[in-house]
């Protein structure tokens, strides 16, 4: 087992720093004061090779899995919003791979980057007014009505939710069978009888684009559902039947992507650690009492740990769904958790150690406060995730003594 990164990871680690510390951090301000989808920026990483096809490829040729989760938390040491305006389209790539036939995935999956010079958003839209935590509660309808699918309903919080190029959207086609009665459909932008509802104003994140998305009688061709015909009567067949199902679509794109949400996460824990360190040393009162100094260390070891701690967990997950090795014990779960909870409590301790003038919005630690709230929420809450590890964790116990009583009766027998 060797922890290391190796040279081509550290040198990636490095380039994404750069980009986060030349381009991001000095337009950051700026965006998250105006809340404005930072283009500009965007267009860079592209040529960076940061954002789309150069980006992709790197991932998908990564046998780690590390490459990811290393971009994630770097572009979010530069600022969360706009990295995730950067990379928010993954959503919609993924929940495109997870569901879609080959044919889908080819024609659909790069729309939501754009290839060349030009840049294209991608949404994936699930979430609605009474339906977050609980996805089986969708409202939202595809009717299928000749060759064309109508979709109703309002879709709520959606990233790049009215300005992307392509929305994933998950809806019911069986409402009587809950998630098992879902599917995913893409629909293009300018699409009638989809638009735009209220755009979010956000306490946190907010160079990143949040609005409702709302559907009324919106036609799309029958070949626009993921995965086609033959796969959604299929598994319609055998919820009737009453036969496993496996987990919903939504799930199943949600887990792919925890690693990644946890480096995110963590990416702003990491830039309030080192922006106190620096602080810290500057102050004049840095030479203090014995005592004072010898709390503040305490206090800067335990960030420097759960950080380190968080940040093992996020990059086992993600060489173990790279790898294909099974998250039995819920561990891309606990990635996300880890990382969402080490930040909040990360930022906040931090403030306290720096004291009152970290009240004041000219302090950057206000920004990774404001920013780390959204990583307990988004993608499955804190509390969510502790009841999904639970439950997984539990079952897997289980497994371990009928296996191990098992050993027990074949040896005695
Ligand atoms: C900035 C932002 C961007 C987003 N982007 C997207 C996006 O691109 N696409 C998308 O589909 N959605 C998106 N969302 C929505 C997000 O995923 C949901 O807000 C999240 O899933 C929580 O759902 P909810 O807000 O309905 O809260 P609820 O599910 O109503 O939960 C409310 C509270 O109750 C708690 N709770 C719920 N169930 C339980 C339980 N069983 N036990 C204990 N506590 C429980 C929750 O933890 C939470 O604290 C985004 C949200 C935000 C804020």
């Amino acid at each position: 087992m060797d922890f290391r990164l190796n040279d081509d990871q550290l040198e990636f680690q490095r380039y994404c720093r750069r980009f986060a510390r030349e381009v991001i951090r000095p337009v950051a301000a700026e965006h998250d004061r105006e809340q404005s989808v930072p283009w500009e920026v965007i267009r860079q990483a592209r040529e960076w090779g940061l954002h789309g096809a150069p980006q992709l490829e790197r991932l998908g040729s990564d046998p780690e899995g590390i490459m990811g989760v290393i971009y994630g938390e770097e572009l979010h040491w530069g600022c969360a919003g706009i990295a995730l305006a950067i990379a928010g389209s993954g959503l919609a790539a993924a929940g495109i791979a997870a569901s879609g036939t080959p044919e889908q995935v080819g024609r659909w999956a790069m729309e939501c980057y754009g290839e060349g010079d030009e840049i294209k958003l991608g949404a994936y839209a699930v979430t609605e007014a009474q339906a977050g935590s609980d996805v089986k509660s969708l409202r939202t309808t595809a009717k299928l009505d000749g060759d064309e699918w109508v979709l109703d309903g309002t879709k709520v919080f959606i990233t790049n939710g009215g300005i992307a190029d392509v929305t994933v959207v998950v809806a019911n086609v069986a409402p009587e069978l809950g998630h098992r009665g879902q599917a995913s459909f893409v629909v293009p932008k300018d699409t009638p009888g989809m638009s735009q509802g209220k755009k979010e104003d956000k306490i946190g994140i907010r160079a990143s684009h949040t609005a409702e998305v709302v559907f009324e009688d919106c036609r799309i061709p029958v070949d626009y559902l993921l995965g086609g015909m033959d796969k959604l009567e299929r598994k319609l067949e055998r919820a009737r039947n009453g036969q496993h199902a496996g987990s919903s679509n939504a799930l199943a794109t949600f887990e792919i992507t925890r690693p990644l949400v946890g480096a995110s996460a963590l990416g702003i824990a990491q830039a309030a650690y080192e922006w106190t360190l620096e602080h810290l040393e500057q102050r004049s009162d840095a030479d203090g009492p014995l005592l004072e100094q010898q709390r503040i260390q305490q206090t800067l070891a335990d960030v420097a740990t759960e950080i380190e701690a968080a940040r093992l967990l996020v990059w086992r997950a993600a060489w173990m769904g790279r790898n294909g090795v099974p998250m039995t014990g819920g561990q891309g779960s606990m990635s996300k958790l880890k990382g969402g909870d080490v930040a909040m409590w990360a930022t906040t301790t931090l403030m306290d150690l720096v004291g009152e003038e970290a009240q004041s919005t000219d302090c950057p630690l206000e920004k990774f406060f404001r920013d780390a709230k959204i990583y307990q929420l988004f993608e499955g809450t804190a509390q969510v995730q502790r009841l999904v590890i639970s439950r997984m964790q539990r079952r897997e116990y289980q497994e371990r003594l009928k296996a191990a009583s098992e050993q027990l009766a074949a040896a005695s027998a």
